[in-house]
C-alpha cells in the first residue's frame, strides 16, 4: 500500500491517497523557474490562469488554465509540477521557517519537548562541516558486524537490527498490521520488502536498461564513497543488480497487487521459516520480540521466497556485500551530504530531474521520517487555524450528505447491497487536520551533535512502537502510522481497512481550500477531493472491505457486473489516451482513480447546486462566470501539470492515478453540467456522445 521513489527521505503514504507522492524538494534559495512565486499567479483559482482567448467548446485544458501552462516551467530538481507540489513547496517553506526556529531555540527547550527534539535533530542534520568530516565512519560498526555473519542464526539477528536501526524492511519485511479478515487484532504480517527500485519493470523491461545503469552507477559511486576500491564496488554493483532483478520477476504486478483477495493470504509460520531456510526464522523473530510459531499474513510471498533460494544459492560473501549495500542505502540520508549526492544518477533516470534537493530539504525530511508527530504538533500550533477545521468539516459534511441522498437514491445496486453501503458509508470515520493523539518520543535521546545516533534511536523506537502494537486493540487512525500519514503531507487519503478518510492539515490551503473563494471554487477542489476518498469507500476496492475494515467482498454478482458494466467506458477513455508519444493511460490500473475522480467532480458539483438553493444570493457571475463554471474551471485549475516524460512514463506503469493534464479534463467530460455551463454541441471537439459518458454515483 505504500509508494515512493527509492528512498526513505520520501514519505509513504497509503495506496487510496489523492495523488502519489513525487521527490519532493526544496531549495530554499529562489530555483530559476520563479516556481516560489507561482510564476507571478496566485495559489488559488484564479482567472488570470485562463486563456480566456481560446475557445472552451474545442480546448478546455488552454481555457482554464493556458496562461498558467504557458508561464510555468519545471525546476531543475522537481520531475513535475502541480497544485499539489505548488503547496508542497509553501509547506515546505512553512516546515523550514519552524525548524529553522525550532534550531534556534531548542537549546534551552526542556528535553524530550516536540521544540527540542525537532530543533536538535534539524540543527544536527544541518551540522555539514561535522557529517562531512565522519565520513561513513558512523555506519562502519555495521558493516563489520555483518562482516562477521557466520551462519543463519546470526544473519537473522543482524537482519532484525538492521530492520531497527533503519526502521525499514532489510532483506524480510515481518511487521506487525491490523488483521484483514479480523480488523480489531493486530497480527504478524510478512512480505518481500520493497525493492530500491520502484517498479519490477525497471529491473525487467528492455526499454529501461539507462534505469538499471543509473542504479550501478549510484551503487559504485556510494561504495568508493565508504571506502570500497572502484573495481571491487563496480562488481558488487553488478551483484546487488543480479540478485534484485532475480526477486524482481517473482514480484506482483500493480494490477495484482490491487486485488487483496489473491494477494494476502495466511499461511502456517512453518511454511516459510522453511522457505527462509539459510536464516534463523526463529531467531529473527525473537530479536524483534516477536512470537514464534503464530499464522503469518503474507503478501509477495513468491518473491520472498525467492530471497530463501538467492540465501540458499549465492554464497555468504555475496550476502554480505549485499547488506552492507541495503544498510548503506538505507543510512545515507544520515551520513555525509556526499552519499545523498551519489543518488543523483538514479534520481535523474527515475525522474528526469536534473539537481538533487538542498540540504535542508533532505533534512527536514528525515525529520518528519524521525520525529513526524512532535513536527506535526508544531506545525498546527503554527500554521492550522480552528476556523480552517470548522470550514473544512462544513463542506464535507455537505458533500457527504449529497452521496447519502443519491445511494438512498441509486438504482443499479441490489437491495442487500445497497443497504449494507449505507451502512458503511454511515460509518466512515474522517479525521481533519491531525490526530486524536500525538506520538509522545520523549524517551528518546535526540542530540544536536549526534545524527546518526539519533536518528538511529528515533528508527528503533519507531519500529519497537509497531511491533509492540501485537496484543493491543487496533488505532482507528491512519495518523496513528505516522509511515503513512502525518500533518505536514499535502494529500487526503481513504483508508479501506480502517473505513475512515484523513485530511492532513497541510492540504488545507489555496487551491485546495480557500478562505477567500466563493462557494462555487470550494465545492469543486476540497468538496471534490472528499467526494474522491468518499467514493473510494464504495469502488471496486473498497467493496472489499466492510464497514469496520475487515476484508470481506460485500457486493452480489450482479452488483460487480453493474459496477463493470458503468465504468467500462471510463477504461476505454484512459486506455486511449497517450501520456507520452508511445505509452498509453493504463485503463485498468488507474479506473479506480478516475472513478473517484469523476466521483468527486459530480458531487462537488452537486453540493454546489444545493448551497445555491440554500443561499441564492450565491449563485450570481463573479469574474463573469456562472457558479457552475468556476466549479469546472476550479477544478481544471487544480490539476493543470508540467511534468518531464521520465516521470510520466514511471507513473504509467506504476500509478494508479493518471497525469494531471487528464485529471483536469477526464472527469468534467463526462458531466452533463459542463455541456450546459459552456454550451458544448456535437461536433465540438470536447463533446462526449452521452452514450459514451460515465455515471457512477
Ligand atoms: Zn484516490
Amino acid at each position: 500500500m505504500k509508494r515512493t521513489i527509492g528512498s526513505i527521505v520520501g514519505m509513504l503514504l497509503a495506496g487510496m491517497a489523492l495523488h502519489s507522492t513525487a521527490t519532493l524538494a526544496e531549495p530554499p534559495t529562489p530555483p530559476k523557474s520563479d516556481v516560489l512565486n507561482n510564476f507571478g499567479f496566485p495559489l488559488g483559482f484564479d482567472v488570470s490562469k485562463m486563456d480566456l482567448g481560446a475557445d472552451p467548446r474545442q480546448d478546455f485544458h488552454r481555457y482554464a488554465a493556458g496562461k498558467w501552462l504557458d508561464k510555468a516551467t519545471l525546476p531543475g530538481d522537481l520531475g513535475n509540477l502541480d497544485a499539489i507540489g505548488l503547496v508542497n513547496k509553501q509547506v515546505d517553506r512553512q516546515v523550514a521557517t519552524l525548524l529553522i526556529d525550532a534550531a534556534a531555540a531548542s537549546p534551552s527547550a526542556k528535553k524530550g519537548t516536540p521544540l527540542q527534539q525537532v530543533g536538535d535533530l534539524y540543527a544536527a542534520g544541518m551540522d555539514v562541516a561535522r557529517l562531512t568530516a565522519l565520513g561513513s565512519t558512523p555506519l562502519q560498526p555495521e558493516w563489520d558486524r555483518i562482516a562477521k555473519i557466520d551462519g543463519p542464526k546470526s544473519l537473522a539477528e543482524e537482519l532484525a537490527r538492521l530492520a531497527l536501526l533503519t526502521n525499514h524492511p532489510v532483506f524480510v519485511d515481518v511487521s506487525v498490521m491490523q488483521g484483514l479478515k479480523d480488523p480489531t487484532k493486530y497480527v504478524v504480517a510478512a512480505s518481500d520488502p520493497d525493492l530500491a527500485l520502484p517498479a519490477r519493470e525497471d529491473y525487467l523491461a528492455a526499454d529501461l536498461a539507462p534505469v538499471r545503469t543509473a542504479y550501478m552507477q549510484t551503487i559504485t559511486d556510494s561504495l568508493v564513497l565508504a571506502g570500497v576500491p572502484a573495481e571491487q564496488a563496480k562488481a558488487r554493483a553488478a551483484k546487488v543488480l543480479a540478485i534484485e532483478t532475480r526477486i524482481a520477476g517473482k514480484r506482483l504486478t500493480e494490477e495484482q497487487k490491487r486485488d487483496f483477495n489473491a494477494t494476502y493470504q495466511t499461511r502456517p509460520y512453518a511454511e516459510i521459516k522453511a522457505a527462509l531456510g539459510n536464516m534463523d526464522l526463529d531467531a529473527y523473530f525473537q530479536a524483534l520480540g516477536l512470537p514464534t510459531g503464530v499464522d503469518l499474513l503474507v503478501t509477495e510471498v513468491d518473491a520472498l521466497k525467492e530471497r530463501g533460494a538467492v540465501l540458499a544459492e549465492y554464497p555468504l560473501a555475496d550476502i554480505k556485500d549485499y547488506l552492507q549495500w541495503e544498510v548503506l542505502r538505507l543510512m545515507s540520508p544520515y551520513l555525509s551530504p556526499a552519499f545523498v549526492a551519489a543518488q543523483a544518477p538514479l534520481t535523474r533516470a527515475l525522474t528526469g530531474q536534473a539537481e538533487m534537493p538542498q540540504r535542508e530539504k533532505v533534512v527536514a525530511g528525515s525529520v518528519a521520517h524521525g520525529v513526524g508527530h512532535a513536527l506535526g504538533q508544531l506545525y498546527v500550533e503554527r500554521y492550522f487555524s480552528a476556523q480552517s477545521r470548522a470550514d473544512a468539516e462544513a463542506v464535507l459534511t455537505n458533500v457527504r450528505a449529497e452521496l447519502r441522498q443519491r445511494l438512498e437514491q441509486n438504482t443499479w445496486l441490489t437491495a442487500p447491497t445497497k443497504s449494507y453501503a449505507l451502512e458503511k458509508f454511515d460509518k466512515i470515520k474522517i479525521v481533519v487536520g491531525y490526530p486524536d493523539q500525538w506520538i509522545d518520543y520523549s524517551a528518546v535521546d535526540v542530540r544536536r551533535d549526534d545524527y546518526y545516533g539519533s536518528s538511529t534511536r528515533l528508527n528503533e523506537f519507531s519500529r519497537r512502537r509497531m511491533l509492540s502494537r501485537l496484543g493491543t486493540p487496533p488505532a482507528p487512525d491512519r495518523f496513528a502510522d505516522p509511515d503513512h500519514t502525518l500533518p505536514t503531507i499535502v494529500n487526503a487519503g481513504y483508508s479501506p481497512d480502517m473505513n475512515g478518510i484523513e485530511i492532513p492539515a497541510a492540504i488545507l490551503q489555496p487551491p485546495f481550500y480557500d478562505p477567500k473563494a466563493d462557494a462555487a471554487v470550494n465545492y469543486c477542489t476540497l468538496g471534490a477531493v472528499i467526494g474522491h476518498e468518499l467514493t473510494h469507500s464504495l469502488d471496486s476496492f473498497g467493496r472489499l472491505f466492510d464497514a469496520n475494515g475487515a476484508l470481506r467482498d460485500w457486493w452480489a454478482p450482479a452488483d460487480v457486473a453493474a459496477f463493470d458494466e458503468r465504468s467500462k467506458n471510463l477504461i476505454a477513455q484512459a486506455d486511449a489516451y497517450e501520456v507520452v508519444p508511445g505509452v498509453h493511460l493504463n485503463g485498468q490500473l488507474s479506473s479506480g482513480e478516475n472513478l473517484a475522480d469523476l466521483g468527486g467532480v459530480m458531487l462537488g458539483y452537486s453540493a454546489l447546486q444545493t448551497h445555491l438553493k440554500a443561499n441564492p444570493e450565491d449563485a450570481r457571475k463573479i469574474d463573469g462566470f456562472t457558479p457552475q463554471q468556476r466549479c469546472f474551471l476550479s477544478w481544471a485549475q487544480l490539476w493543470a501539470e508540467k511534468a518531464r516524460p521520465e516521470l510520466l512514463r514511471m507513473h504509467a506503469a506504476t500509478d494508479p492515478h493518471p497525469p494531471g493534464l487528464y485529471r483536469m479534463v477526464a472527469p468534467v467530460i463526462n458531466h452533463p453540467g459542463f455541456y450546459d455551463a459552456f454550451g458544448i454541441r456535437a461536433g465540438d471537439k470536447m463533446w462526449l456522445e452521452p452514450k459514451d459518458r460515465v455515471s457512477m454515483w
